[in-house]
């Protein structure tokens, strides 16, 4: 009991402390609470803050505006600083720079009555001022230790910068490579979508302690991913059990890693936009997966739902926060509405009490409450950011990250001492390279192909440079390609005369690099294709680059799967770079000059069409599946005009060694319960040099009580061989990895026969079969 008195006493006197003229004074903070700690602390300390609180205070706390007309050092005179003076402001986004934060931040705890800190969020998706690959780029390194590592980097430097919070990761499994923002995600894959999920929780967050760690945002939820016809903002629906089994898993992984928050997509699903949702926001969210952080909407989430239909401004805030969503970020509609909702019974306070204690969660996990300047050391600001040792992991990270998707007769590694045709509109190009979502970067300070195979070849080659062609030939599809000053330098003369300077170019030549793809804002919002193939105006440049004979190595830009059945027939190499980052142009040329081997794999299936989307690999069977190898077959699940085979599969990529795979062998063929089975396989490099190999198991549960995929990854490694090298690798599997939802969403196993698949990617694997019952 005298515990329990003290507590009260301490915490009563460190939250508010406001004196007689109505003068708040710094808000003293846990350290006072000596009785106390972990989240008992947090509890007393935020019931006792909110016992201070007024309605428009509580609501100020859920309101989460852009950055709008803040200029360093006149913080003070902005039109959001009226609005943080009288407590209705929760965070702030997208605001960069130390010293301006700094400076609102200041406002908020020195000229509010309650002095509670302000959040301070950014769009950090894939770095911040050094710029790691884009997320789908990202995820093709299979490498959860450089992905995480990617993520400590972008905290660093962005809580240097003053940022406490990410709108990342975003995990949204997309198999429509119309969708742009296929390219912010990691693929079409729920277990590899997983893994990421949690890599990058923990690189940004780790405990939240230290003043490098920032609360992440994993997004949007749920199913965003989905839109139908590729076409973004679009409707989504599917059966509970899809949901479940093929989109939900990365969501709920970062939930279990313990993310700070989570964002609601803009979408539909079962008819009910996400923001209103309360299925997903709170039975799902909440209840099966016991989410303990904030719920914030997407940009405007709350008045879209009037263009979905769902009626005026006050009764969509109502139905977002009755859903679950703590936070809006942009509308105001919660802060405008909910009081008068409140007072007509329509929302309660209980509702609104729950969404102010957790977003005032989030700044005490964070440790705002104990230092509101924990992120606004000017001095970090200015030795964390863009360092050179930050600029070499992110080149290091770029250069796993490319896949090799075509390599005829060993044309690459580039030989020293060639001449070498650069052309391409994309290979002088210092924008394009972070690619989208790269809100932090300077631009300027970006490393073009070009720049980067002379800073690496040096007196090795000889490179003699053409643009070629325009990215497009419509100008004004350019306008709507480079976006946020992502240049494109258009050249107005005839294609024709443009042409030509490569062909003179190739003339002078031993082999040919053509930059060719799509531009960084050719994917990410608001960004998706109905045709995805490359433009028209680079396709003639690189079928002249053909013609010519020469050899001809296309270096693919892209943020989405590409529809390159052509390309992948007619040139003899193709080394796919995503968009690198900053360091794309050094990385490229590292890879094209073989001081590093590549080793990227695809976590999406590249289609031979757009006609054939989506496609993917852990598909259903249908009840007439093709047989394997065929096409046409009448009454068959195909095509006419297509075979069902992509260009690319899921998992694919080469390198310029070769590994075999030995025979796959099992531990037992017949398991019981909780039994572990051991499958083995022996993977030899037979190749002249060293190289990494990502080795994926696959399982294919052969009958169930609903249909099954054809195969799901379970598992990879990813080894290091010296050439001439043999490593056996092993994987341990156990009935959690049969598990799946059933009908009823019980997410369990069932008895039956399994066949356990070990390849290099999804279609070639090594096949073994066991029996496992309950
Ligand atoms: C995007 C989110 C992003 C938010 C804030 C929205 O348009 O959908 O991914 O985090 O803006 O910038």
């Amino acid at each position: 009991m005298r515990t329990f008195i003290t507590l009260l006493v301490t915490t009563t006197l460190a939250i508010a402390n406001i004196n007689v003229s109505g003068q708040a004074q710094p808000l003293p903070q846990q350290t006072r609470q000596t009785q106390q700690t972990g989240s008992a602390a947090m509890n007393t300390f935020i019931t006792n803050l909110m016992s201070k609180m007024t309605l428009d205070e509580k609501l100020g706390q859920l309101n989460l505006p852009g950055a709008g007309d803040i200029v360093t050092g006149q913080a003070g005179n902005s039109n959001i600083a009226g609005k943080i003076k009288e407590g209705k402001v929760g965070g702030l986004f997208n605001i960069k720079s130390v010293a301006k934060i700094k400076d609102v931040q200041k406002i908020a705890v020195e000229q509010s009555r309650l002095k509670i800190p302000l959040l301070f969020g950014m769009d950090v998706i894939h770095g911040y001022e050094t710029v790691f690959p884009i997320p789908l780029g990202l995820s093709c390194s299979w490498d959860m230790e450089a992905i995480e590592r990617s993520a400590r980097v972008a905290a660093t430097e962005a809580s240097a910068d003053g940022i406490c919070w990410t709108f990342s990761p975003m995990v949204d499994i997309a198999r429509d490579p119309r969708w742009g923002r296929i390219a912010e995600g990691s693929g079409e894959d729920p277990y590899l979508g997983s893994m990421i999920a949690k890599a990058m929780v923990k690189g940004y967050q780790r405990d939240l302690s230290g003043n490098t760690d920032i609360m992440a945002c994993v997004k949007h939820y749920a199913l965003y991913g989905a839109a139908e016809a590729g076409r973004d903002y679009n409707t989504t629906d599917m059966s509970r059990v899809r949901m479940f089994n093929e989109y939900l898993a990365p969501y709920k992984a970062a939930v279990d890693a313990g993310v700070g928050s989570i964002m609601a997509s803009f979408n539909e699903v079962d008819g009910i936009p996400a923001t209103a949702n309360k299925f997903l926001q709170t039975d799902v969210l909440r209840s099966r997966w016991g989410f303990k952080g904030f719920d914030v909407t997407d940009y405007t989430g709350i008045p879209e739902m009037i263009e979905h239909g769902l009626g005026d401004l006050q009764t969509v805030s109502a139905l977002a926060l009755k859903a679950g969503i703590d936070m809006d970020m942009v509308s105001e509609g919660f802060l405008t509405t909910l009081k008068k909702s409140l007072s007509e019974g329509k929302v309660t306070q209980a509702q609104i009490d729950v969404a102010c204690r957790r977003v005032l969660e989030a700044k005490y996990k964070l440790g705002l409450f104990k230092d509101p300047y924990k992120y606004c050391d000017e001095k970090r600001a200015a030795a964390d950011v863009f360092t050179a040792a930050n600029r070499q992991t992110a080149r290091q990270i770029a250069a796993d990250c490319f896949v090799l998707l075509k390599n005829q007769n060993n044309i690459l590694p580039l030989k020293k001492g060639s001449t070498i045709a650069l052309v391409g509109p994309l290979a002088d190009n210092k924008e394009n390279m972070p690619g989208t979502w790269s809100v932090a970067a300077d631009f300027s300070k970006a490393v073009s192909v070009y720049q980067g195979l002379k800073d690496v070849a040096g007196n090795d080659a000889k490179i003699i440079y053409a643009q070629g062609s325009n990215l497009s030939d419509d100008s004004l599809f350019e306008v709507r390609a480079g976006m946020f000053g992502k240049a494109l330098h258009r050249d107005s003369r005839p294609a024709e005369a443009i042409l030509q300077d490569a062909l003179q170019a190739a003339s002078q030549a031993d082999v040919i690099v053509a930059v060719l793809g799509e531009s960084a804002e050719m994917t990410g919002e608001a960004s998706s294709r109905s045709d995805i193939s490359i433009p028209a105006a680079q396709k003639r440049l690189l079928e002249a680059l053909v013609k010519t004979g020469k050899p001809v190595v296309l270096v693919l830009f892209t943020g989405r799967p590409l529809a390159i059945k052509w390309e992948s027939e007619n040139v003899p190499a193709i080394l796919n770079v995503w968009f690198g980052g900053t360091e794309a142009g050094h990385a490229i040329a590292d890879v094209l000059f073989g001081a590093v081997n590549p080793s990227g794999k695809l976590s999406t299936t590249w289609p031979q069409n757009v006609g054939q989307v989506p496609i993917y690999y852990n598909h259903k069977n249908t009840g007439r599946p093709l047989a394997e190898g065929a096409w046409f077959q009448k009454f068959r699940s195909n095509y006419l005009d297509v075979s069902n085979d992509p260009v690319y599969p899921f998992g694919y990529g080469l390198s310029y060694t070769h590994f075999t795979y030995g025979d796959l062998s099992l531990s037992s063929k017949s398991l019981k319960g909780n039994q572990k089975l051991t499958a083995s396989i022996t993977v030899t490099n037979d190749g002249q040099v060293d190289g990494k190999e990502v080795v994926q198991l696959y399982i294919h549960d052969l009958v169930g009580s609903i249909t099954r995929p054809v195969k799901e990854l379970k598992g990879f490694q990813k080894i290091a061989l010296k050439a001439g090298e043999s490593k056996t690798v092993s994987f341990t599997i156990t009935p959690e990895d049969l598990k799946f939802y059933n009908s009823d969403l019980k997410f369990d196993w069932e008895s039956g026969d399994f066949d356990i698949m070990i390849g290099g990617n999804s279609r070639d694997t090594k096949t073994a079969r066991a029996n496992w019952t309950k």
